[in-house]
């Protein structure tokens, strides 16, 4: 079920988020997955901005590959993760129905299943417009839609999403709109739900 933020978050209809995915594939990526999501979220009225306080962020983005690791108010959390999958992990910690801090994993080294030209199968790295869904993908995650029942029936916010074999990703599910991503369309059915959590 979805999960409101604490209301002196939802006041400032700001999420503040650290960027802690460090220097190497990623590094590109937050500053842009962010900017997706203010694009995708506008009618929701939230944005989303970079802080440099771990501490004090609302959402901390990291990378994942193996067991992941975080802690909050004296609690330490682990959980197993796959460092090559299309799809990161976000756990949302709420107290008394509010979220109060939100962890994003993305996944460290992810990875795609291309052909070569006598049809051999090779594993490579995802391109970087797969990994911005990847992103933009956890931060609708980590803005109060937070489980698995609240992926959407198609584009961004469905899950899980093949590779296309073009550098892009779609929803695999038959009778669904088939068109790659990026780019990252509107979908009012899903920025309506969040709206209705702010
Ligand atoms: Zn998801």
């Amino acid at each position: 079920m979805a999960t409101p933020w604490i209301t002196n978050v939802r006041n400032t209809k700001t999420l503040t988020v650290y960027n802690g995915v460090g220097g190497g594939h990623w590094a590109n990526i937050f500053g842009i997955a962010l900017s997706e999501f203010n694009t995708f979220a506008k009618p929701v009225g939230i944005k989303a901005v970079k802080t440099g306080d771990e501490d004090a962020a609302n959402i901390v983005m990291r990378l994942g590959d193996g067991v992941v690791k975080y802690e909050y108010d004296k609690t330490k959390y682990e959980r197993n993760f796959s460092g090559t999958a299309l799809h990161g992990l976000t756990r949302a910690l709420s107290r008394d129905g509010v979220i109060e801090k939100a962890f994003i994993f993305l996944p460290a080294r992810p990875q795609v299943t291309v052909f070569d030209n006598k049809g051999n199968a090779h594993d490579v790295m995802a391109s970087q417009g797969v990994m911005k869904v990847i992103a933009v993908h956890e931060l609708i995650h980590a803005s109060c839609l937070d489980e698995m029942s609240d992926h959407g029936g198609d584009g961004i916010f469905y899950y899980p999403m093949a590779y296309n074999q073009m550098g892009k990703v779609y929803v695999p599910e038959i009778n669904k709109n088939q068109t790659p991503l990026p780019p990252i369309r509107p979908d009012s059915s899903i920025t309506g739900k969040m709206a209705a959590l702010w």
